[in-house]
C-alpha cells in the first residue's frame, strides 16, 4: 500500500505530515498526523487495529518508531485510540490524553505489556487537566486545548504553534473520501451538517470554542475525517457557521425520550 503523507508543513526541523489513506474498505476516512520537531515527535489519534499495521509502516519511513515520544488523544473512542496496546508494545510512546480518559485507557492494555518495560501503564499516561495545557515536544510545545463535549465529554485539540494548524478532532469533520482543502463552504456544508448537529453536545460549547479558536487565529484547521480549512476565509466562515448551530442538546423533545 502506497502511503505517502500530505506534507502540512515542513521547515526542516519542524515537519507535519498527515495520513489521510490508510483506512480502505470498512470505516469512515480517516486523518493521522505525525508531528516532529527536532528529535521528538507526536502522533495525533492513530485509530484502531483498521489503521495500525499501515501507519506504523507509514510512519517508519519518517522517524525511529521505537522511539516514538507522543501519541496525543483527542478522546476516548475506537477510531482514536483502540489501538493504544501497540503502540505501548512496540514503542515508548506516552499517551497524552484528558485526565477523564487516563482512568480507563489503560483498559485497552495488557499491564504485562508496560511492567515488562518496568513501567505501570499509568507512568505512561500523560492526563491533561480540563483547561488544558502545554506538552513539551522537541524545542517547541504543543497546546492542548479544551474542547469538552465536542464531541466527547472529555475532549482535547491539539494546537502546533509552529505551524499555526489547529487538529480539531471531530470538530469541522467532514464524511468526504479525501482531504482536499475545503473550496466552497456553502457546498461543502451538507458533508458537516448532519454529523455536527448529532454529535456536538449543544450550541454553548461551539460558540464558547470558536471564542477560543479566534483568539488563537489558526492558518488551519484539520479535522480528523475529511477535509481541512485552510486560510483566514474559510476558516473564518466554518466559526461563523459553527458558532451559531443548534446541536446536541439544543434539539432534544420529549418525543427523544419515549420508550420504544
Ligand atoms: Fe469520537
Amino acid at each position: 500500500m502506497s502511503a505517502q503523507p500530505r506534507v502540512l508543513f515542513d521547515n526542516g526541523p519542524h515537519k507535519v505530515l498527515c495520513f489521510d489513506q490508510l483506512v480502505t474498505g470498512d470505516g469512515v476516512q480517516s486523518n493521522q498526523f505525525l508531528i516532529i520537531d527536532h528529535d521528538e515527535h507526536a502522533l495525533l489519534d492513530p485509530g484502531g487495529d483498521l489503521t495500525y499495521m499501515p501507519l506504523s509502516l507509514a510512519v517508519s519511513q519518517h522517524i525511529p518508531v521505537q522511539n516514538l515520544t507522543y501519541v496525543f488523544a483527542s478522546h476516548q473512542d475506537p477510531d482514536i485510540i483502540a489501538s493504544l496496546d501497540k503502540w505501548f508494545l512496540h514503542t515508548r510512546c506516552k499517551v497524552v490524553c484528558s485526565k477523564l480518559w487516563a482512568r480507563f485507557l489503560p483498559h485497552l492494555s495488557a499491564g504485562y505489556i508496560t511492567r515488562q518495560q518496568g513501567f505501570t501503564t499509568t507512568d505512561r499516561m500523560v492526563a491533561v487537566p480540563d483547561r488544558g495545557q502545554d506538552i513539551p515536544l522537541g524545542k517547541t510545545v504543543i497546546k492542548a486545548l479544551p474542547a469538552h463535549f465536542l464531541h466527547s465529554v472529555g475532549n482535547l485539540q491539539f494546537f502546533d504553534p509552529v505551524s499555526g494548524i489547529l487538529f480539531s478532532g471531530d470538530m469541522g469533520a467532514s464524511m468526504v473520501d479525501d482531504a482536499q482543502p475545503v473550496e466552497d463552504f456553502a457546498k461543502h456544508l451538507q458533508t458537516m451538517e448532519g454529523f455536527h448537529r448529532r454529535y456536538m453536545a449543544g450550541n454553548k460549547a461551539c460558540r464558547l470554542w470558536s471564542n477560543m479558536i479566534r483568539s488563537l487565529n489558526p492558518r488551519m484547521i484539520v479535522p480528523q475525517h475529511g477535509r481541512p480549512f485552510v486560510g483566514p476565509e474559510m476558516i473564518g466562515q466554518f466559526l461563523d457557521w459553527i458558532s451559531q448551530l443548534q446541536c446536541g442538546m439544543d434539539l432534544l423533545e420529549q418525543e427523544d425520550y419515549r420508550v420504544p
